[in-house]
């Protein structure tokens, strides 16, 4: 975990009551976080930590894009991810993180958020993700093909003939 050292963030030590900081977070990131969703990507990520009575607000800005498997040919795909993210801490007795809060041990005062980080990345990725414009965008995959079946004869056309023929 050591190539992940630098998304520690010094909590009990801050300076002042808001710091920031700034990461790119490139295949290197994903490969060491080793989380199953995404394994490829370049982002920025701008973080600001704020220390407030007992708790401290982090709140990150997440700007560019990752790889994904395209739903419809398997092929990767960039996902663009322009999103903020919000995430409390405090410290405690003993670690936990429960998605919006998470303890720290006071013997620690350090946080490292590359794991939260790489969550909060990959909740931006949409439920279902194609290629907007690429090669397989004309191809059939099931839900659009319903739309390609020939369409009946429109019978209003039917009953004009009819009395045109009938006149
Ligand atoms: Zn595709």
């Amino acid at each position: 975990m050591e190539k992940l050292d630098s998304y520690k963030v010094n909590l009990k030590g801050m300076p002042s009551d808001t710091v920031s900081y700034q990461w790119h977070v490139d295949d290197d990131f994903f490969s060491a976080v080793q989380g199953p969703e995404v394994q490829h990507g370049a982002l920025d990520v701008a973080l600001r930590v704020k220390r407030t009575s007992g708790a401290y607000e982090l709140t990150f800005q997440l700007d560019g894009t990752v790889k994904v498997q395209c739903d419809r040919c398997l092929e990767l795909m960039d996902q663009p991810i322009q999103a903020r993210g919000d995430l409390c801490v405090r410290l405690g007795d003993e670690f936990s993180d429960d998605g919006d809060l998470v303890t720290i041990p006071y013997e620690d005062g350090t946080f490292n958020v590359a794991w939260n980080l790489y969550e909060m990345i990959a909740l931006e990725i949409p439920l279902r993700h194609v290629h907007a414009d690429g090669p397989c965008a004309s191809q059939d995959d099931g839900e659009e093909a319903g739309d390609e079946t020939p369409k009946p004869t429109d019978s209003r056309w039917d009953e004009l003939k009819k009395l045109m023929t009938n006149k």
